[in-house]
C-alpha cells in the first residue's frame, strides 16, 4: 500500500492528524520505533496487576462541545474515549514543608487558596490565573 500520509512516531498529534485523514478517505501509515503506540500518552502494564501511565495525567478540554469532545465525536470514538472529571475541589495535593494545598479547577478557589498561603502575593497570584485562565490554559478539567 503507498500511503497518502506516511507519519513517523504515533504519538497523540500523529494518531489525530492520522485518524482524521483516514477517516476523510486517505490512506494513512503510522510507524511507530516503540513496542506500543501513543507515544506520552500510552498506558502499558507491569506485571500481572499493574498498569502505568508513561506521563500524561491530565487531558483539558474533554467536555461536552469542547476540542477533545469534538475530534472524539467527529471519528465515532466518544463512546469509547471516555474521561472522568478530577475532583473539583481538588485533583491535586500538593504537600511541602510548612504547607499544602489542593489544586483546584475552579480558579476563583484556586486565587484564594493560594493568597491564603501567601498573603503578600495575593494580587499578584490574582493577576497571573486570570491572565492563564484568558488563555485559555486552565478551561475545565
Ligand atoms: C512528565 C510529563 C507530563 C505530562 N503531562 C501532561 C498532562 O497531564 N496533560 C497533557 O495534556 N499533556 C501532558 N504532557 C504533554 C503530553 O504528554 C505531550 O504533549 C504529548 O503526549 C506529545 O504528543 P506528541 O504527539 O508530540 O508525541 P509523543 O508523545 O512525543 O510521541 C512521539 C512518538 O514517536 C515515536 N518516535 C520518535 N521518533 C521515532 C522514529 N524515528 N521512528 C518511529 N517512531 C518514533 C516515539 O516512540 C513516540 O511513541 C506531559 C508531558 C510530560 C513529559
Amino acid at each position: 500500500m503507498k500511503p497518502d500520509y506516511l507519519i513517523i512516531g504515533s504519538g497523540l498529534s500523529s494518531l489525530v492528524f492520522g485518524a482524521l485523514m483516514a477517516k476523510s478517505g486517505k490512506k494513512v501509515q503510522i510507524i511507530e520505533a516503540h513496542e506500543f503506540p501513543g507515544g506520552f500518552g500510552h498506558t502499558f502494564p507491569y506485571g500481572k496487576y499493574y498498569k502505568f501511565n508513561a506521563q500524561l495525567h491530565y487531558v483539558w478540554g474533554c467536555g461536552e462541545g469542547q476540542t477533545v469532545n469534538r475530534i472524539l465525536k467527529h471519528l465515532n470514538l466518544d463512546q469509547e474515549v471516555t474521561f472522568e472529571q478530577y475532583d473539583p475541589k481538588g485533583y491535586d495535593h500538593m504537600k511541602m514543608p510548612g504547607y499544602s494545598l489542593e489544586i483546584t479547577g475552579d480558579s476563583q478557589l484556586l486565587i484564594r487558596r493560594l493568597s491564603q498561603l501567601f498573603p503578600k502575593y495575593g494580587s499578584h497570584i490574582k493577576r497571573f490565573l486570570i491572565e492563564v485562565e484568558k488563555m485559555g490554559i486552565r478551561k475545565t478539567l
